[in-house]
């Protein structure tokens, strides 16, 4: 069970018409002007509330820019006078929280790197307490759930109740076109568990090349996310962090013009046709459920049967039929290979166990 979370109305504390809420602005500051002239541009797109920039940098190695320190935050306070834009930066520490507050900075996130370690996280969230700034978190680089409502929950209890999750893509082995694997039943979870939770989608660190950014954020918007956190840079390609998949503003208002969102409830009509669909759906799950329950009943008597004539459990050949009887009927009926089979390995895997209770049963 997950405990409930306070959380303030994000449109309470910062008020956008429609989705997507839009984050934006450059990985790292770098320079007074090419924030300036990001910001610049960025104000011109309705969508963009809130200006980001890293000015503390977490690399893997230490030789790579680490960003621009404490004198960015004096660019960023330049950026919201000439703007009016919201301001958002990293913080990884207590001394980074006190630089940020004492520099006007309105939202503070927490990197991927940082959200792992509860330690960092307590630490934090004591240096906020009573604050009253809201907090964006990243999920961590682990595809792990529990890490990041952990990190959420802490927080929570600490009493910061602005909270926003960022789904950023999680790091993984294999190939793949995005730099960190979206694994997108991962932030559905969360946003199950905690449905008054605002969650953003990052396709930038998702996607690591600008050219995915566009479905990227399409499929965060199908999925009802609220908004998107999206790294813009006046002149990409002589960006010092994250080349690849920094945009031009320009660019990003092309990719919001593009974007199809839709409804989250619908017209009455649409409502009362999903509302019967989803009638005839429980009817069939509730058939489906059933039918497994006699399923395992009529397994229990085979094991019975099996039992007091002292025949093993698997019987491989006949187990080797039925999946290719079944698989082909599926094909036929055209439900996904794949699917098919790891429905009946799982209704196997039932039913050797229903068969061994049955054998060490005491009749
Ligand atoms: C960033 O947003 O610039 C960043 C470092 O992100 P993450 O923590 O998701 O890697
Ligand atoms: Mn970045």
């Amino acid at each position: 069970m997950t405990p409930p979370l306070h959380i303030t109305p994000l449109k309470s504390w910062l008020p956008f018409e429609s989705r997507p809420l839009v984050v934006s602005g450059p990985c790292s500051a770098e320079s007074e002007k090419q924030l300036r002239e990001t910001a610049l541009a960025l104000v011109k797109i309705p969508q963009v509330k809130v200006f980001r920039a890293g000015i503390w940098k977490p690399r893997t190695r230490p030789s790579a820019f680490e960003g621009v320190g404490s004198k960015g935050l004096k660019w960023m306070q330049k950026v919201k006078q000439d703007t009016g834009l919201l301001l958002t930066v990293e913080v990884a520490s207590q001394r980074h929280v006190q630089e940020a507050l004492e520099h006007d900075i309105d939202i503070l996130w927490i990197g991927a790197r940082t959200v792992v370690n509860p330690f960092s996280i307590q630490e934090i969230g004591e240096a906020l307490q009573g604050c009253d700034i809201p907090l964006m978190i990243k999920n961590p680089l682990n595809p792990d759930v529990h890490t990041w409502t952990g990190a959420i929950e802490r927080f929570n209890q600490l009493g910061i109740h602005k909270l926003v999750a960022v789904h950023r893509g999680f790091s993984f082995f294999n190939r793949s076109p995005y730099r960190n694997a979206p694994m997108w039943e991962i932030p559905i979870e969360l946003m199950c568990s905690y449905p008054k939770m605002p969650m953003l989608c990052d396709p930038s660190h998702i996607c690591g090349n600008r050219d995915l950014i566009l479905p990227t954020s399409q499929k965060a918007m199908d999925l009802e996310m609220t908004g998107l956190m999206i790294e813009t840079h006046y002149a990409p390609e002589e960006a010092l962090t994250d080349k690849r998949q920094q945009i031009t503003p320009e660019h990003l208002g092309k990719i919001l013009k593009s974007l199809v969102i839709r409804q989250e409830r619908g017209s009455t009509t649409f409502r009362n046709k999903l509302e019967s669909l989803r009638t005839e759906i429980d009817k069939l799950d509730e058939e489906l459920i059933d039918i497994l329950a006699r399923r395992m009943s009529v397994v229990e008597e085979i094991g019975q049967y099996k039992k007091e004539n002292r025949i093993t459990i698997l019987q491989l050949k006949r187990w080797n039929k039925v999946i290719r009887d079944r698989v082909e009927n599926g094909i036929r009926l055209g439900l996904n290979r794949d699917f098919i089979l790891r429905l009946l390995e799982a209704i196997h895997d039932e039913t050797i166990q229903k068969q061994m209770d049955v054998m060490n049963r005491r009749d």
